[in-house]
């Protein structure tokens, strides 16, 4: 029987049997024993599915990669150490030196560097993109070697929201997969393969671990993209892997080629899996995210609603706003509300935002965004306090920009925390 997220949030992934633990285990083993050496070959050929080293594998960590994939409606799932881990495989896995993709402008500054710098470094080209640009514009990014489009469901930190039907059209027109970073919607929220997406990755640091306690990330595949297709673009998962005598992933894993070739290659070559104490935190937040996300997204709009009415707020951007330049495409592909962020401008530039900061007692200054705690940040003071007003302005950010990501705290008491520092900065 199908079952439903909240359902889904507690109980996929791991199903006890007879006097197992309820909760799912830590099983903090590097090795895992077998009985014979043939047993033990078959796994190193990819034979037979099994564990025998925790840097490839780990039975917490498919555990919950299985939950996060029951949750996207994917086919499978790879946790690793970060967010950032989760998108350079992302775009690993099926970009190589000499290859071209394609990303939204609008993204995290994480995943900016990455593929603004890192990628580039390592021969892969990235092209840029306004994602609200036109069909037609869009289309001229595309080259004969481009390899898959990147974009994010919510755009951390200017809360825009990607037309991911758009984006999928686009990409499938030139029959590349599109890639979407669903960090700050959460399946809760958004699940972007039924709007035409192939894979899923998340910052699990965020709202699924939710808490602020555990740094990670996942990918997963929905099993839609034919690879095979489309096998003379992507022979690294249509033609034999040498590193596995051969073996060619689309023809022995079928729809489960992209993550088994993520696990089994990158994994192994380049290590960054999550480790299974902090998989076992994921799973926690987990098992309350579909309570969560209604909170944090009413918290948002009590604080967005307030903050549009107040004198001394030059501008709120929340998508859940009637009025936001994003509410149009909220209401289609977010209904249920958006995120607990929201970016805004205080009238009184740089001096009067810091004051304004500076005077909060509930929200606290930190660098970290959507977890129950409510916290706000300031790029032009803290992560790119190196750029002068113009040069911020050129990388897209307002110097008067602040974000905020709202907890689920008791949302009249943020709303008197935000007024009392706005009237301490006055003075
Ligand atoms: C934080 C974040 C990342 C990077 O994740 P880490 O877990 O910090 O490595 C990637 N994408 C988005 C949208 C994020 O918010």
């Amino acid at each position: 029987m199908k079952q439903n997220i909240e359902t889904l949030c507690v109980q996929a992934g791991w199903e006890p049997r007879k006097g197992e633990s309820r909760q799912q285990p830590i099983i903090q083993s590097t090795t895992f024993k077998y009985d014979t050496s043939d047993q033990m070959g078959r796994l190193f050929d990819l034979e037979d599915a099994g564990y025998f080293y925790t840097r490839l594998q780990n039975p917490t960590n498919d555990r919950v990669a299985a939950k996060i994939a029951a949750l996207e409606g994917g086919v499978g799932a790879m946790l690793t150490s970060s967010g950032q881990a989760a998108n350079f495989f992302a775009c690993l896995n099926i970009c190589t030196a000499g290859d071209h993709m394609i990303t939204s402008t609008c993204i995290y500054g994480g995943t900016y560097n990455l593929f603004g710098v890192t990628l580039p470094k390592m021969g892969i080209e990235v092209t840029f993109v306004d994602q609200e640009a036109s069909e037609e514009e869009l289309e001229k990014a595309f080259r004969p070697n481009t390899k898959l489009v990147f974009g994010e469901t919510l755009s951390n930190p200017g809360v825009k929201v990607l037309d991911i039907e758009k984006f999928a059209r686009l990409a499938h027109g030139h029959g590349v997969p599109l890639i979407i970073d669903n960090t700050f919607a959460t399946p809760v929220n958004c699940r972007p393969f039924e709007w035409g997406a192939d894979i899923v990755t998340h910052s699990t640091t965020k709202y699924m671990d939710g808490h602020g306690t555990t740094v990670g990330g996942v990918i997963v595949d929905s099993g839609n993209f034919d690879w095979e297709a489309h096998a003379d673009r992507y022979p690294g998962l249509t033609t034999p892997d040498e590193s596995y005598h051969g073996l060619t992933y689309t023809k022995k894993f079928g729809k489960l080629a992209y993550i088994t070739k993520a696990t089994s290659q990158l994994m192994r070559d380049l290590g960054s899996i999550q480790a299974p104490q902090n998989a076992f935190y994921l799973n926690l937040g987990l098992q309350t995210l579909h309570l969560r996300m209604p909170r944090h997204c009413e918290n948002a709009l009590k604080v967005a609603r307030f903050l549009h009415d107040h004198p001394q707020v030059a501008w709120v951007n929340y998508p859940d706003l009637e009025d936001d330049s994003q509410h149009a495409l909220q209401q289609k592909y977010l209904p249920n509300g958006s995120c607990g962020v929201l970016v805004f401008g205080l009238k009184g530039g740089r001096e009067f935002s810091i004051k304004f900061m500076d005077n909060l007692k509930l929200i606290c200054i930190a660098t970290h965004v959507a977890d129950c705690h409510s916290c706000v940040l300031h790029p032009a003071s803290h992560t790119h306090r190196q750029l002068s007003d113009e040069q911020l302005l050129e990388a897209g950010i307002a110097p008067d920009l602040i974000r905020m990501s709202l907890g689920i705290e008791n949302a009249d008491e943020l709303i008197a925390d935000i007024a009392q520092a706005i009237e301490a900065a006055e003075k």
